[in-house]
Protein backbone atom coordinates (compact mmCIF):
# COMPACT_ATOMS: atom_id res chain seq x y z
CA UNK A 1 0.00 0.00 0.00
CA UNK A 2 1.50 3.55 -0.67
CA UNK A 3 2.60 5.39 2.35
CA UNK A 4 2.17 8.96 2.49
CA UNK A 5 5.65 9.66 3.48
CA UNK A 6 7.25 11.26 0.27
CA UNK A 7 10.98 10.53 0.60
CA UNK A 8 10.49 10.85 3.92
CA UNK A 9 10.16 8.67 7.50
CA UNK A 10 7.85 5.98 7.00
CA UNK A 11 7.84 5.73 11.16
CA UNK A 12 6.34 8.39 12.20
CA UNK A 13 3.22 8.28 14.07
CA UNK A 14 -0.39 8.14 11.76
CA UNK A 15 1.93 6.82 8.84
CA UNK A 16 3.31 9.89 7.68
CA UNK A 17 4.00 13.52 7.41
CA UNK A 18 2.16 16.44 7.43
CA UNK A 19 2.32 19.17 4.97
CA UNK A 20 1.14 22.43 6.03
CA UNK A 21 0.57 25.79 3.14
CA UNK A 22 1.31 29.30 4.29
CA UNK A 23 1.07 32.18 2.63
CA UNK A 24 0.71 36.27 3.44
CA UNK A 25 0.02 39.16 1.13
CA UNK A 26 0.05 41.83 4.20
CA UNK A 27 2.39 43.70 6.19
CA UNK A 28 6.08 42.36 6.31
CA UNK A 29 4.75 39.07 4.52
CA UNK A 30 8.43 37.08 4.88
CA UNK A 31 8.32 37.99 8.58
CA UNK A 32 5.38 36.41 8.98
CA UNK A 33 6.10 33.73 7.32
CA UNK A 34 9.33 33.06 9.12
CA UNK A 35 7.88 33.66 12.70
CA UNK A 36 5.04 31.29 11.69
CA UNK A 37 7.73 28.97 10.82
CA UNK A 38 10.06 29.36 14.24
CA UNK A 39 6.34 29.32 16.27
CA UNK A 40 5.23 26.11 14.64
CA UNK A 41 8.58 24.74 15.15
CA UNK A 42 8.52 25.78 18.70
CA UNK A 43 5.07 24.32 19.85
CA UNK A 44 4.96 20.88 18.84
CA UNK A 45 5.24 20.70 15.03
CA UNK A 46 9.31 18.99 13.93
CA UNK A 47 9.79 21.65 10.92
CA UNK A 48 11.61 19.20 8.73
CA UNK A 49 11.72 20.85 5.53
CA UNK A 50 10.63 24.57 4.17
CA UNK A 51 10.05 25.14 0.49
CA UNK A 52 11.51 27.99 -1.07
CA UNK A 53 9.40 31.12 -1.22
CA UNK A 54 7.39 31.80 -4.10
CA UNK A 55 5.58 35.18 -5.24
CA UNK A 56 1.61 34.70 -6.45
CA UNK A 57 -0.55 37.48 -7.96
CA UNK A 58 -3.50 37.38 -5.59
CA UNK A 59 -6.68 35.69 -7.02
CA UNK A 60 -10.10 36.91 -5.66
CA UNK A 61 -8.98 39.20 -3.25
CA UNK A 62 -9.96 42.64 -2.80
CA UNK A 63 -9.00 45.57 -5.49
CA UNK A 64 -5.08 46.57 -5.17
CA UNK A 65 -4.52 43.47 -3.26
CA UNK A 66 -0.69 43.18 -2.79
CA UNK A 67 0.84 39.73 -4.17
CA UNK A 68 1.18 36.71 -1.93
CA UNK A 69 3.88 34.95 -0.24
CA UNK A 70 3.57 30.99 -0.37
CA UNK A 71 5.87 28.59 0.70
CA UNK A 72 5.17 25.08 2.10
CA UNK A 73 6.51 23.81 5.52
CA UNK A 74 6.76 19.73 5.64
CA UNK A 75 6.98 18.19 9.05
CA UNK A 76 5.41 15.80 11.90
CA UNK A 77 3.44 16.25 14.68
CA UNK A 78 2.64 14.05 17.63
CA UNK A 79 -1.38 14.97 18.43
CA UNK A 80 -4.38 15.27 16.44
CA UNK A 81 -5.26 17.08 13.36
CA UNK A 82 -7.73 19.38 15.61
CA UNK A 83 -5.02 20.34 17.94
CA UNK A 84 -2.70 21.60 14.73
CA UNK A 85 -5.74 23.53 13.17
CA UNK A 86 -6.04 25.48 16.40
CA UNK A 87 -2.34 26.09 16.89
CA UNK A 88 -2.69 27.06 13.09
CA UNK A 89 -5.51 29.11 14.01
CA UNK A 90 -3.50 30.73 17.25
CA UNK A 91 -0.88 31.73 14.84
CA UNK A 92 -2.78 33.37 12.80
CA UNK A 93 -4.53 35.82 14.99
CA UNK A 94 -1.17 36.81 16.72
CA UNK A 95 -0.20 37.91 13.43
CA UNK A 96 -2.39 40.30 13.58
CA UNK A 97 -5.36 38.57 11.60
CA UNK A 98 -8.84 39.71 11.76
CA UNK A 99 -10.52 36.35 13.17
CA UNK A 100 -14.06 37.44 11.61
CA UNK A 101 -11.74 37.50 8.35
CA UNK A 102 -13.95 36.67 5.21
CA UNK A 103 -12.16 33.63 2.96
CA UNK A 104 -11.24 36.38 -0.03
CA UNK A 105 -9.40 39.27 1.70
CA UNK A 106 -5.64 39.66 2.34
CA UNK A 107 -4.16 38.89 5.22
CA UNK A 108 -0.84 38.60 7.77
CA UNK A 109 -0.97 34.94 7.57
CA UNK A 110 -2.96 31.77 6.46
CA UNK A 111 -2.10 28.09 7.23
CA UNK A 112 -3.69 25.73 5.61
CA UNK A 113 -3.35 21.56 6.42
CA UNK A 114 -2.70 20.15 3.10
CA UNK A 115 -2.08 16.70 3.80
CA UNK A 116 -1.74 15.02 7.01
CA UNK A 117 -0.48 11.00 6.87
CA UNK A 118 -2.59 9.12 4.80
CA UNK A 119 -5.89 10.66 6.96
CA UNK A 120 -8.89 11.80 5.04
CA UNK A 121 -10.35 14.01 7.15
CA UNK A 122 -14.23 15.38 6.55
CA UNK A 123 -15.86 17.28 9.51
CA UNK A 124 -17.21 20.75 9.63
CA UNK A 125 -13.94 22.46 10.66
CA UNK A 126 -11.44 20.43 9.21
CA UNK A 127 -10.94 18.58 5.57
CA UNK A 128 -8.29 16.70 4.83
CA UNK A 129 -6.30 16.76 2.47
CA UNK A 130 -7.10 20.53 1.65
CA UNK A 131 -9.56 20.05 -0.72
CA UNK A 132 -8.26 23.22 -3.10
CA UNK A 133 -4.83 22.19 -2.88
CA UNK A 134 -4.57 20.34 -6.02
CA UNK A 135 -5.91 22.96 -7.94
CA UNK A 136 -3.53 25.69 -6.68
CA UNK A 137 -0.24 26.22 -8.28
CA UNK A 138 0.64 28.26 -5.15
CA UNK A 139 0.43 24.69 -2.93
CA UNK A 140 1.39 22.60 -5.53
CA UNK A 141 4.79 24.21 -6.99
CA UNK A 142 6.12 24.33 -3.54
CA UNK A 143 4.76 21.03 -2.38
CA UNK A 144 6.01 19.02 -5.77
CA UNK A 145 9.94 21.09 -4.93
CA UNK A 146 9.97 19.31 -1.21
CA UNK A 147 7.57 15.92 -2.11
CA UNK A 148 7.63 15.00 -5.58
CA UNK A 149 6.44 11.48 -4.52
CA UNK A 150 4.03 12.38 -1.34
CA UNK A 151 0.41 11.00 -1.95
CA UNK A 152 -3.23 12.70 -1.74
CA UNK A 153 -5.04 9.31 -0.10
CA UNK A 154 -8.29 10.83 -1.28
CA UNK A 155 -7.22 11.59 -5.23
CA UNK A 156 -4.75 8.66 -5.18
CA UNK A 157 -2.52 10.91 -7.26
CA UNK A 158 0.70 12.17 -6.37
CA UNK A 159 2.42 15.44 -6.08
CA UNK A 160 4.23 14.96 -9.48
CA UNK A 161 1.12 13.74 -11.21
CA UNK A 162 -1.48 16.74 -9.77
CA UNK A 163 1.30 19.31 -10.63
CA UNK A 164 1.02 17.87 -14.23
CA UNK A 165 -2.57 18.38 -14.56
CA UNK A 166 -2.27 21.92 -13.83
CA UNK A 167 -0.25 23.61 -16.43
CA UNK A 168 -0.57 25.91 -18.17
CA UNK A 169 0.98 27.66 -14.78
CA UNK A 170 0.77 32.04 -14.61
CA UNK A 171 0.88 34.00 -12.00
CA UNK A 172 3.60 32.87 -10.05
CA UNK A 173 7.17 32.88 -9.47
CA UNK A 174 10.09 32.21 -6.84
CA UNK A 175 10.58 35.08 -4.84
CA UNK A 176 13.70 37.42 -4.68
CA UNK A 177 15.61 37.88 -1.95
CA UNK A 178 14.11 36.00 0.22
CA UNK A 179 16.59 33.97 2.06
CA UNK A 180 15.51 30.44 3.44
CA UNK A 181 13.33 30.35 6.05
CA UNK A 182 14.84 27.20 7.92
P1 LIG B 1 -8.96 30.10 3.29
O1 LIG B 1 -7.71 29.43 3.77
O2 LIG B 1 -9.75 29.26 2.31
O3 LIG B 1 -8.78 31.49 2.82
P2 LIG B 1 -9.62 30.46 6.03
O4 LIG B 1 -8.16 30.45 6.31
O5 LIG B 1 -10.39 31.66 6.41
O6 LIG B 1 -9.92 30.21 4.52
O7 LIG B 1 -10.20 29.15 6.72
C1 LIG B 1 -11.57 29.00 6.90
C2 LIG B 1 -11.84 27.70 7.66
O8 LIG B 1 -11.36 26.60 6.94
C3 LIG B 1 -11.21 27.57 9.02
O9 LIG B 1 -12.06 28.10 10.00
C4 LIG B 1 -11.05 26.05 9.19
O10 LIG B 1 -11.91 25.52 10.16
C5 LIG B 1 -11.44 25.51 7.83
N1 LIG B 1 -10.63 24.41 7.32
C6 LIG B 1 -11.13 23.27 6.80
N2 LIG B 1 -10.17 22.45 6.40
C7 LIG B 1 -8.99 23.08 6.69
C8 LIG B 1 -7.64 22.72 6.49
N3 LIG B 1 -7.29 21.54 5.92
N4 LIG B 1 -6.68 23.60 6.89
C9 LIG B 1 -7.03 24.78 7.44
N5 LIG B 1 -8.30 25.19 7.64
C10 LIG B 1 -9.28 24.35 7.27
MG1 LIG C 1 -6.80 29.07 5.63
Amino acid sequence: MLKNNGDGDASLPHGGEVFLALGSNKGDRALHLRNAVHVLNGNGFLVRRVSSVYETDPVGCETGAAPFLNCVVRGSWNASPETLLNLCQTLEKESGRDPEHSHWVSRELDIDIILFGDDIIETDRLKIPHPLAHKRAFVMIPLHEIAPNVFFPNLRLSAEELLKALVPISGIRLAQEIPTLL
